[in-house]
């Protein structure tokens, strides 16, 4: 016996024991008292013999028609998630938000003392006076 499997008994029990328990007459892999619940870890699946390939059955014949309906569906869920994509280059986007910024650095230009002109979510302009805290639609006059 090796000195490592000596060091796993209990001291001062039989040296043809049992490497987990001590007690004769089984070994550490079949131990009743062994802590490692190798199925919990593992699966039953595991430790169940498999059959040999010529016992087990041919596969069911596929359904075609199930797998060319959701592979359509697939493809439609697809091509609608394409439609939606932006197609503007960050480029353009940069453009098109100057263009903005311009028009109402001019906006501003022309607005009473105090005012200034945003852009709402929806495209349409907004108006804010920062002092009073006041936001409206419509262009103030003075
Ligand atoms: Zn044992």
């Amino acid at each position: 016996m090796e000195r490592h499997h000596e060091l796993r008994r209990p001291p001062g029990t039989s040296r043809f024991g049992c490497n987990l328990c001590g007690k004769e007459g089984h070994q550490a892999a079949q131990c009743a008292e062994g802590t490692v619940d190798w199925i919990d870890r593992f699966g039953l699946d595991t430790f169940v013999p498999k059959l040999p390939y010529y016992m087990i059955k041919p596969r069911a014949k596929p359904d075609y028609a199930k797998i060319e309906e959701e592979a359509r569906l697939y493809a439609k869920t697809k091509e609608e998630a394409a439609k939606k994509v932006d197609t503007k280059t960050t480029g353009e986007k940069f453009q098109l938000e100057l263009q903005k910024q311009i028009v109402q650095a001019k906006v501003n230009e022309t607005l009473p003392q105090g005012w200034r002109s945003y852009t709402a979510p929806n495209g349409k302009m907004y108006y804010h006076h920062a002092a009073t805290n006041k936001t409206q639609w419509t262009k103030p006059a003075e």
